[in-house]
């Protein structure tokens, strides 16, 4: 166990040490006199989070409660460093969707080009005439008729974000304990009684599950089903010889394809990351194979050369996989569930990062207030798998 003292009981408790458990412990600190502790299993940021890409965008075609709750967290991440006094690292990086105008991708981008517009979040639009001069390292000539820029997008780093708020939750006044598993919620009479540890039993009446990947195996053991599925993507970072480095500085805009299923950005210290976005390979966020498979890096480095030519022979320079916790819509579940005192704050499903300050703040107004006026709650709720197993339906693209 490392840094604050485990304690036997306490007001309320967080479980993990991801982005969302660090950032709902940080704001659950600076807005009540309760007591907080934060239980992290292994290291924080050691699930999802110290994986992410952690691009920040805000076009969500016309699904604007993210648009919206994007755009309030990346003023949050802009001002990281003074609410925090954590360093968070940050680059901009515009965030293009190419689309041929009448498919569903291409009514997405449009959607998604009218909800930044009309809240005044910087938008470009260009149509097949000025994409080449646009996008001179892309292929995309003849192939798509439109381009959305995201302009303001940018990427930060996941393991910055949830140290940062784990130090702002802990200057609040917040325990964050590391080391310790939580092994299984506890109730009583319809009321979260606390829960046994790896190192002993904690008293509590409030519990935040925000496990990330490992939320339902928790839920389970007071009998709460939450459909989630972990599921592997690869992520190759390829390193690009010094020409194409010279000609295009900028290395690369944010950017996924029509039905590519990967996604680029450029890196920090000039790679470029390409990433699966499938949600299709379940696995065990505890055992699974943290290499990439040699006819994934295949496939991706053959798809992304046959849009960027000029990076056909880049060297790969690292690769790893990570895991997205993914509901059946692709929508997050922020939601008080069973007993009184039990709420879950997961199901991230590979878009959460951006959300990660919007997301601390609504769970810590839903359990402290019950609602919230950052977002509509509803949106996020539980119960919306009992009307249809669908929940909200899948968007055009969720990438
Ligand atoms: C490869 C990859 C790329 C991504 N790219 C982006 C992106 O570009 N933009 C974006 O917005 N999002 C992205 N995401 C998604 C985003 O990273 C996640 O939505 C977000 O990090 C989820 O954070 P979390 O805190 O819910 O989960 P996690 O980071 O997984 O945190 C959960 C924590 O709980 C701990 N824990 C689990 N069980 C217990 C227990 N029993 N007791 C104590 N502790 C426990 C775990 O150790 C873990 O640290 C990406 C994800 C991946 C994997």
């Amino acid at each position: 166990m490392t840094t604050d003292r485990f304690p036997t009981a306490t007001d309320i408790l967080v479980i993990g040490g991801g982005v969302m458990g660090t950032s709902t412990a940080y704001f659950l600190a600076t807005m009540t006199d309760q007591s907080v502790t934060l239980l992290e299993k292994s290291q924080l940021a050691s699930g999802s989070t110290g994986d992410s890409s952690a691009i920040l965008r805000h076009h969500y075609g016309d699904e604007s409660i993210y648009t919206e709750m994007a755009w309030w967290s990346h003023q949050f991440f802009k001002a990281f460093d003074e609410e925090l006094d954590a360093a968070l690292s940050y680059a901009s990086s515009p965030l293009v969707r190419f689309a041929e105008e009448g498919t569903t991708a291409g009514d997405y981008a449009q959607a998604g080009y009218e909800a930044l517009r009309d809240r005044d979040i910087p938008v470009s639009a260009y149509t097949d005439e000025d994409i080449p001069e646009q996008y001179p390292m892309f292929e995309v000539d003849g192939r798509y008729d439109l381009a959305v820029s995201d302009d303001s997008a940018a990427y930060a780093d996941g393991t910055d974000a949830a140290l940062g708020f784990a130090n702002g939750a802990r200057a609040a006044g917040a325990d964050i304990i590391t080391g310790v598993e939580v092994t299984s919620l506890e109730a009583e009479d319809g009321q979260i009684t606390g829960v046994r540890t790896d190192q002993g039993d904690l008293a509590c009446e409030t519990v935040v599950v925000a496990a990330g990947p490992w939320t339902s195996r928790l839920a389970d053991t007071i009998d709460i089903d939450v459909p989630i599925t972990p599921v592997r993507e690869q992520v190759v970072l390829l390193d690009p010889p010094a020409a194409y480095a010279e000609s295009y500085p900028s290395l690369t805009p944010t950017t996924s394809f029509p039905g590519g299923e990967w996604y680029i950005r450029p890196d920090f210290g000039d790679g470029v990351l390409v990433a699966t976005h499938r949600h299709t390979e379940a696995t065990d966020p505890d055992t699974y194979d943290n290499t990439p498979d040699e006819e994934t890096i295949l496939e991706l480095v053959e798809a992304f050369a046959d849009h960027v030519p000029e990076l056909a022979d880049a060297g790969i320079k690292g690769q790893y996989c990570g895991v997205y916790s993914t509901t059946p819509d692709h929508d997050f579940i922020i939601d008080q569930a069973g007993p009184e005192g039990c709420y879950l704050c997961c199901g991230f499903s590979g878009h959460g990062f951006k959300h990660g300050p919007a997301v601390g703040k609504l769970t810590a107004d839903l359990v402290l207030e019950g609602e919230s006026d950052l977002a509509d709650l509803a949106y996020f709720s539980l119960e919306r798998f009992d009307d249809d197993p669908a929940g909200n339906g899948l968007p055009a693209d969720n990438i």
